[in-house]
């Protein structure tokens, strides 16, 4: 799903990047190295949209906001929407007698941006880059387009291929943004985001809340809905694996029990986490908090920035074969598009203060983000003071189970009622333990 709208946008993005390039390039040039120009534009983001997709799958956990790109979004809309644009791209792609399948996905994307997707030419277009697509070399064109085609409404087959990866959106339906979608099942559509973007800082970035309205336009021209998963039954951990490989065939995945023998390292980590406006979600699995650029966490003096925090009920992790009552997920990200989480284990006993605004402001149901009026929030509030941990090479514990995630699991747990682990709107939402496949466990 996140890959569908992914690919749209990037389509999209794509479109207005070459046009950007274009337009610099001046009339001097001759049409034909103003075509190369486009070609090699869009064949490097080609391949930059296999990296992002990448990165997409593993932004179930990893969730950023996507204001910038919801701005660079914007502003290619903006240049499109005198319409100039779309008449030079079509000029310049008239003399090429066969365009290749990705230019004319970037021409269908040009023209739903300037046009919306209603407009015959948009269809036309998608439909053109659908016929000229070969099923096996280049599905992610395919389902990009039958999704932006069903999306617009018209008639069109989606594979099941695609709708594995999410179906097409029917009309009507929302995403977390707004109100709560339900899938074919009448279940309720669970990230609905996902869509490549560049943080404030300028790494790239991805996630489910895009506060813009073009990233809205983005997600009504393919907003599918996302393969359902729980934490028990027929769409429980054991069985992640039928739609999410990775889940099932992983072998670096997370969580693990914490055993020893430990092996010692000489590094620290070390957050440095800000207060900030509460931002909190409950998105059907958990109950997150995203957190505003410039909270860190520095592993071996390197930066991750902090993107939300969550939590699981009972503890995913098992220290010595057992589960604290519940733990906390800080999930950062550095510059290299790396993840870290950091894992602080909340264990019955006094109030926490810190959860009880927390949970003041946690949505009962499924929903989108919701920020309660003046409350500050410092996610510094959840850490206990020794930093003393046990670290592996792990994966996000959701689907699709991504790997090479660095785990830090603080050895000091933090306090949290009874009363407190009740209120939590989720039962149970813990993967079970993984096996270690011989990877070490190290400690500071
Ligand atoms: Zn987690």
């Amino acid at each position: 799903m996140k890959q569908i709208i992914a690919i749209v946008v990037l389509a999209l993005s794509t479109a207005g990047a070459s046009f950007f390039g274009w337009k610099q390039m001046g009339s001097s040039h001759k049409a034909a190295e103003q075509i190369t120009e486009l070609t090699a534009k869009v064949d490097a983001a080609t391949k930059k949209q296999a990296a992002a997709e990448e990165e997409l799958a593993a932004s179930e956990e990893a969730v950023p906001p996507l204001q910038l790109q919801a701005q660079e979004l914007a502003a290619v809309k903006a240049a499109l929407s005198s319409g100039a644009t779309l008449k030079d791209l079509e000029a310049a792609y008239a003399k090429d007698k066969k365009l290749s399948t990705e230019r004319q996905l970037g021409l269908a994307g040009v023209r739903l941006l300037t046009n919306g997707s209603k407009d015959p030419g948009t269809v036309e277009a998608f439909q053109k880059a659908l016929e000229m697509t070969d099923w096996k070399g280049q599905k992610n064109v395919i389902c990009a387009a039958q999704n932006a085609l069903a999306a617009a409404g018209e008639k069109v087959k989606v594979m099941s291929e695609c709708a594995a990866d999410g179906a097409p959106a029917k009309a009507g339906k929302a995403d977390a943004h707004g109100a709560p979608a339900k899938d074919a099942h009448g279940a309720p559509a669970k990230d609905a985001h996902g869509a490549p973007a560049k943080d404030a800082h300028g790494a790239p970035a991805k996630g489910k809340d895009a506060h813009g309205a073009p990233a809205k336009d983005a997600h009504a021209a393919a907003a599918p809905h996302a393969v359902h998963w729980e934490y028990e039954g027929a769409m429980g951990p054991e069985n992640w694996g039928k739609e999410f490989p990775t889940c099932g065939k992983g072998k670096s995945q997370s969580p693990l029990n914490i055993k020893g023998p430990f092996e010692k390292v000489r590094f620290n980590v070390a957050p440095d986490y800000k207060p900030g406006p509460l931002k909190i979600l409950n998105n059907g699995h958990t109950i997150q908090v995203n957190v505003a650029p410039g909270s860190k966490l520095r592993i071996d003096g390197k930066p991750f920035e902090l993107l939300q925090f969550h939590f699981h009920r009972p503890s995913e992790e098992h220290i010595d074969g057992k589960p604290s009552a519940m733990v906390i997920h800080f999930v950062h990200k550095n510059e290299a598009g790396e993840l870290a989480v950091l894992g602080v284990l909340l264990k019955e006993g006094n109030e926490n203060p810190g959860l009880k605004t927390l949970w003041a402001h946690a949505p009962a149901k499924e929903g989108p983000e919701v920020t309660p009026n003046g409350v500050v929030f410092n996610p510094a509030n959840l850490l206990p003071r020794e930093l003393e941990f046990y670290s592996y090479d792990g994966s996000l514990t959701t689907p699709p189970c991504t790997e090479k995630v660095k785990f830090f699991i603080l050895k000091t747990q933090i306090n949290v009622s009874k009363e407190q682990v009740t209120e939590f709107p989720f039962k149970m939402n813990a993967r079970p333990v993984q096996a270690q496949n011989g990877r070490p466990i190290l400690t500071n």
